[in-house]
């Protein structure tokens, strides 16, 4: 594979389009580097909403390019690779929903951004993991159903201990791998170093760490803090933008499984295939976007 040819071509096939490319701080080095923006999903589906270019290039799993879809209806919005989905969001569908709000009528649903497009239409609100403590705590019901990701959701109760709060029992399957030996043992080999993971993790493994937070806010606390050495707690692909911004700090995984598959199937070469052939387009029913989207402004308009 000659990697400089099909990066000509992704560029040259990019202007012919009128197309932008985006991808997840998780994605292959090689696709963050060909990328007009990187970031994490919903920051994503924002600049893509608010950029002209007609057609986007969602480098990420299944729901991101439904997220960017729903803030960009009128766009194309194709994913290079189909079966990129993402096991939590898969954890939860509408039916469950339906039970949910069956068995406990009086509770309202705040939907993780990680979940299927019918899950969000079907919610009260969505919230990412950087406003979600936000979120529940200025929604205007005291009885909440956190879903899909009980990991942050049992982060949430924590901080707001004041709300009645029912978990849903999904989970990430990169995250949820760590347990508190792994934090135990990195800690020992990296003795100077502060521990930074994403609240998808466990709650025995968040409770180690010096600072919890979104794939964003871990690269902000790392470029602003005086430390220089940091054990990560996250999916690996964050290790490009945080080298690339602090060239002079020193990062470590947490461990190295912290690998997800999911994110690791676009390639060079599907980027490059879904420009020429269009491929493989979004399309949700107009319903649900309507539904998601009014989700995704109530949580615009509660942080
Ligand atoms: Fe889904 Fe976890 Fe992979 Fe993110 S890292 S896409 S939450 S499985």
């Amino acid at each position: 594979m000659d990697i400089e040819k099909i990066k000509r071509e992704i560029e040259e096939l990019k202007r012919q389009k009128n197309a932008i490319i985006v991808a997840h701080n998780y994605q292959i080095d090689e696709i963050q580097e060909i990328a007009d923006f990187v970031g994490d999903s919903f920051y994503l589906s924002k600049v893509c909403a608010e950029r002209t270019e007609n057609v986007i290039v969602f480098c990420g799993v299944h729901f991101m390019a439904e997220s960017a879809k729903i803030l960009s209806p009128q766009k194309k919005v194709l994913l290079p690779e189909i079966d990129a989905g993402c096991p939590l969001a898969d954890m939860i569908t509408e039916e469950d929903v339906d039970s949910l709000k069956e068995k406990y009528p009086d509770y309202s649903i705040v939907c993780y951004i990680n979940s299927p497009a019918a899950v969000k239409a079907k919610s009260d609100v969505i919230c990412t993991s950087s406003n979600a403590v936000k979120i529940v705590r200025n929604f205007p019901n005291d009885k909440i159903i956190f879903l899909p990701d009980k990991n942050l959701g049992s982060f949430v109760k924590k901080q707001v201990p004041e709300k009645d709060i029912i978990l849903w029992e999904g989970f990430c399957i990169t995250h949820y791998k760590i347990k508190k030996e792994d934090v135990l043992k990195a800690k020992e080999a990296h003795p100077e170093a502060l521990l930074l993971v994403h609240p998808e993790c466990r709650p025995e493994v968040v409770e180690l760490a010096d600072f919890v937070g979104s794939t964003k806010q871990i690269i902000d606390f790392a470029t602003s803090s005086k430390a220089k050495e940091f054990i990560i707690g996250t999916e690996m692909g964050i290790l490009y933008s945080l080298k690339k911004r602090n060239p002079d700090k020193k990062f470590y995984i947490l461990h190295p499984g912290m690998i997800c598959p999911n994110m690791k199937k676009n390639t060079l070469e599907s980027v490059r295939n879904a420009l020429l052939y269009d491929r493989y387009e979004i399309n949700i029913e107009e319903n649900v976007v309507e539904g998601a989207r009014k989700a995704l402004l109530k949580m615009l308009e509660l942080s």
